[in-house]
Formats: structure tokens, C-alpha cells, sequence
């Protein structure tokens, strides 16, 4: 079995989305650390985040996937906005130890025009100066669709980061379909070409979530769209195949589909539907 459930804001508090997510039907869920354009956080409640870790305790969630700010950029050219993004790195790492044992995943960053090599170095070496051998988080950098300078549009350049980061046990990826389908993977009609490929690359053992949204654009795209499952240019079929794949079971999905919260309950109604049948 896998994961699933979806991303939910997280004006109403932690306990607040947790039990939402046991409203929908799902057992985990992805929210923004901070506002995902402004950048701003409101401080945490001990109470409501302890309220949520009994909650997902007793509940049975698999592991929650919190998602860094979109303005974070860890290799942009301009100084300021680097030392913004560390900032708000090393700041929702802090957060996190009140989750234990949770992961955290975010874009790599874009290098706007300094080259792959040197946003590659850039995004380690930041990583290396926040990450500690005992925290309690897994790092996960998530497969981009390779749109402008974005790093991460491709296996290879997530490896390259892996390999620069020491705290080797606490990085791991997460699987955007949409974004590996817009950077050119044919997660469609082959699936487990495009797994091996991931598992020669960068290990399957690296992979700790994945983002599960079918896409508004065609194969190598490089877009970025998201679509509403079924939907889009993945389809239902393959959507199904890649839920019930045998690599990806136990790990966490999360839906980033356009939609309401019909929308997506509807859409983990399916996946459970899927996962009683499979
Ligand atoms: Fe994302
Ligand atoms: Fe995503
Ligand atoms: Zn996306």
C-alpha cells in the first residue's frame, strides 16, 4: 500500500489539517512551511503541533511531506535572494525537530544564468551548512521539470547534489510525475524504465515521497502544469499503474492537483479504490 492524501494550507493550525486529512480519507499530507511566495511563518503552537503528532500517531499516517517556500532559492545569482532562501532553509529545518521524524522537501533551486556546475555547488554547500547528522528530518529534493534554469530537471543533477551532501542518511528525493513527465521521463508508457533508470542514478532507496499529479503539458515540456487526476497528458490508466507500481509502495503520495476539497476527495477515493482492487 502507499501514502496518500494531499497538500493543505495551514491557516487553521497543525492538529487542524491533520484531522481534515482523516476527513478526506488520506493518511498524510504536504503543507507550506511558510507563506509559498511571501515567505513569511507564523511562530508554532507546541500544543496544536504535539495534537497533530498524536493524531498522525493514532491515526496510522505514513510520514508528512512539508514543502520550503517557492521564493527559496539556495543558487540564485543575486546574493540577497541566496541568503534569504538559507535563511528560511535553516529556519523550517529548526521547525521541523517539533515534527520528528517527518520529511521536508523543496525545489533545488533555479541557477539564473550561472551555469548547472554552480548552482549544483551552491545548493550543496548551503545544504552542508544546515544539515546535521542527528536531525530528526529527511531532506528531500524534489524532481523538477527543468523550466528555465531550474536545477533538478533531470536524474543525474539531483545525484550530483546527493553526492556533494555529508549528512548522507538525512537527503532523499521526491518524485513529482508531473514534473518528471514535463523534464522528458516517460513515466506513461514506461514506467519501469524510467524507475531503473532512477534506481542506477540515485538509488531507489533515496526515494522517500512522491507528488502525485497528472500534467497539462506534453512529454519533455518542461513546463510545469499540474492537471487534476486523469485529466491531463498522464491519464488515468498510467496514473493507476505508477500508484500500484510495486517499487513505490510505502511511501507517501501527495496530490498538488488543482482542486478543491471535493476535488481531492475525490481523487484519494480513487487511489483507495485502486489500492482494495490492486
Ligand atoms: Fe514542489
Ligand atoms: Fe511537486
Ligand atoms: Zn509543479
Amino acid at each position: 500500500m502507499i501514502y496518500i492524501g494531499c497538500h493543505l494550507s495551514v491557516t487553521a493550525g497543525y492538529k487542524a489539517m491533520g484531522e481534515r486529512m482523516s476527513r478526506f480519507g488520506g493518511n498524510t499530507f504536504a503543507w507550506f512551511t511558510r507563506n509559498p511566495r511571501g515567505g513569511k511563518s507564523k511562530p508554532l503552537i507546541p500544543e496544536d503541533v504535539e495534537a497533530l503528532c498524536s493524531h498522525v500517531k493514532k491515526e496510522g499516517f505514513g510520514p508528512l511531506v512539508a514543502h520550503g517556500s517557492y521564493t527559496m532559492n539556495l543558487c540564485s545569482a543575486k546574493e540577497e535572494t541566496r541568503l534569504n532562501g538559507f535563511e528560511m532553509l535553516q529556519k523550517d529545518l529548526q521547525r521541523m525537530k517539533m515534527i520528528p521524524g517527518n520529511l521536508y522537501n523543496f525545489h533545488p533551486g533555479a541557477h539564473t544564468g550561472q551555469g548547472t556546475e554552480a548552482g549544483i555547488r551552491l545548493i550543496s554547500e548551503a545544504l552542508n551548512q544546515v544539515m546535521k547528522p542527528d536531525m530528526p528530518t529527511m531532506v528531500l529534493l524534489e524532481t523538477m521539470a527543468g523550466k528555465g534554469s531550474e536545477i533538478g530537471g533531470s536524474f543525474e543533477e539531483l545525484r550530483e547534489i546527493i553526492d556533494r551532501v555529508e549528512c548522507k542518511d538525512r537527503i532523499g528525493v521526491c518524485l513529482d510525475t508531473c514534473h518528471v513527465w514535463d523534464g522528458g521521463y516517460d513515466i506513461v508508457h514506461r514506467p519501469d524504465e524510467v524507475l531503473q533508470h532512477f534506481d542506477d542514478v540515485i538509488g531507489l532507496s533515496r526515494l522517500k515521497a512522491v507528488h502525485f499529479n497528472d500534467s497539462k503539458n506534453d512529454l519533455g515540456s518542461h513546463k510545469d502544469r499540474h492537471e487534476k487526476l486523469g485529466q491531463g497528458s498522464l491519464g488515468m490508466e498510467a496514473m493507476k499503474r505508477i500508484a500500484l507500481h510495486p517499487v513505490l509502495q510505502g511511501l507517501p503520495f501527495i496530490l498538488e492537483t488543482p482542486n478543491e476539497d471535493e476535488g481531492y476527495m475525490e481523487e484519494i477515493r480513487i487511489i483507495k479504490e485502486w489500492q482494495e482492487e490492486g
